[in-house]
């Protein structure tokens, strides 16, 4: 567990990132072979045209309102609260899970969908790891008539399976990868190949906020919908801005979404909660902020995790969506400057956090915002969360996708690592 420091911010009133080369500082960039360049510069500027323009805007807005649930709820934690035992504290969880397909990532995938129709794209390609990706990928092409292709590696399919019949009755070609990890990077591999072929016709819809430029930007717009309507709820619910945020970082979209539009508050702090595994000092994690260092990986210049040589190392985590070796530039950036901070939690605080949510709150969340709400229970405990402080929580995701390996909670009640 690293420590939390107070926060120390270098970031201007007027910050907006990237500059026009895609950079956040040093982080970013586009480090790909020079037959992608024409493409990412295609998409980029089609991106800011459109973010731009008040009829795309409107579109967007429309869709999300009417199609996909939003803005989603937020839920005041009374009971979650009381467990913190901290007098005066009050917690409310943003509801992404309630968003059609279960997550965040379909706020993503609708603004990018619609981005590929206003190019004249007529065919999505798209990676995913543990499938949610690839559901919400396959959901809006459905909706908007565009035919799709999902890359998957073979691993992932077999422990996946659920989401891969998803994506199928979705209409979705969903392509076996056997190749190299068989996992999610040998997905996005084998998306941007079939990408770099079809550029006429097809859109690469990714996923996260890591890679070249212009995705991380990119994402992060269609993703700060999650704290714009957070923080008008925060204000109206608690009469005041939170004095803690906190969301979980995989590649960082949810975090960065949520982070976003309090990024000029400066006595707002932003927590990001990364995978611990079974521990840092274990090797076992997914803790790029906190563990990594500066490097390349897929196309961007940021935290990575690697060895004294520069490998990528195995990352482990419960949580499959926070199971990644890499970590978006932005939240990078925003680390070096000292507007965000970062902690983990471990697969067992996670697991905690889980149980706690359910039996306080009634919500089964997915593990990876488990991961938010055990670190809360952690900083509440180690006495790093003030007196009357109003504390927002992002909840990424639903938990269905997770009940095999929850059904493993049922066994574990007596553990004293999830009881105390
Ligand atoms: C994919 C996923 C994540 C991790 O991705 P980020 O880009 O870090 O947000 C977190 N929670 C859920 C529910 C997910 O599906």
């Amino acid at each position: 567990m690293v420590a939390v420091p107070e926060t120390r911010s270098d970031v201007d009133d007027e910050y907006d990132g990237p500059d026009e080369r895609g950079r956040f500082g040093d982080f970013g960039g586009r480090y790909v072979p020079e037959g992608l360049m024409a493409a990412l510069a295609q998409v980029d500027i089609a991106h800011r045209h459109a973010w731009a323009d008040p009829e795309f805007q409107h579109e967007l807005d429309l869709l999300l309102r009417e199609r996909m649930g939003r803005p989603t709820l937020l839920h005041p934690a009374p009971r979650l609260a009381s467990t913190l035992g901290i007098a005066g504290a009050e917690v409310y969880l943003k509801r992404e899970d309630m968003a059609h397909t279960g997550s965040h990532k379909i706020n993503n995938a609708l603004g990018q969908g619609l981005l590929a129709v206003r190019m004249g794209k007529t065919r999505i390609v798209a990676e995913t790891g543990a499938g949610q990706h690839g559901v919400a990928v396959a959901t809006v092409c459905a909706m908007l008539g565009l035919s799709c292709v999902i890359y998957m590696g073979t691993e992932d399919m077999a422990r996946q399976h659920g989401n891969v019949v998803r994506m199928r009755l979705l209409g979705a070609d969903v392509r076996p990868v056997r190749s190299g990890d068989r996992r999610l990077k040998a997905a996005v591999s084998e998306a941007v190949r079939d990408w770099v072929a079809h550029t006429d016709s097809t859109h690469f819809l990714f996923g996260t906020v890591t890679g070249p430029a212009p995705y991380p930007r990119m994402v992060r717009d269609h993703q700060s919908r999650i704290g714009s309507e957070a923080r008008a709820q925060v204000l109206a619910a608690a009469g005041r801005l939170p004095d803690y945020v906190l969301a979980c970082v995989g590649g960082g979209s949810n975090a960065v979404g949520m982070f976003h539009p309090f990024i000029g508050d400066p006595d707002v702090r932003l927590i990001g909660v990364e995978a611990g595994g079974r521990g840092l000092g274990t090797g076992a994690h997914a803790a790029t902020l906190s563990a990594g260092s500066p490097g390349e990986l897929d196309g961007s210049f940021s935290y990575v995790l690697q060895d004294p040589d520069g490998q990528i190392t195995r990352t482990h985590s419960i949580a499959a969506g926070l199971d990644y070796p890499g970590v978006g530039p932005e939240l990078s950036y925003l680390k070096d400057v000292g507007r965000i901070e970062h902690t983990t939690a471990t697969d067992a605080q996670a697991l905690r956090g889980l149980r706690t949510l359910c039996r306080t709150e009634g919500i089964i969340t997915a593990l990876e915002s488990a991961h938010a709400v055990g670190a809360l229970l952690d900083l509440a405990e180690r006495g790093a969360i003030r007196e009357n402080a109003v504390i927002l929580v992002c909840l990424s995701g639903r938990g269905d996708k997770d009940l095999a390996i929850a059904a493993d909670l049922l066994d574990i009640d007596s553990d004293p690592r999830l009881t105390r």
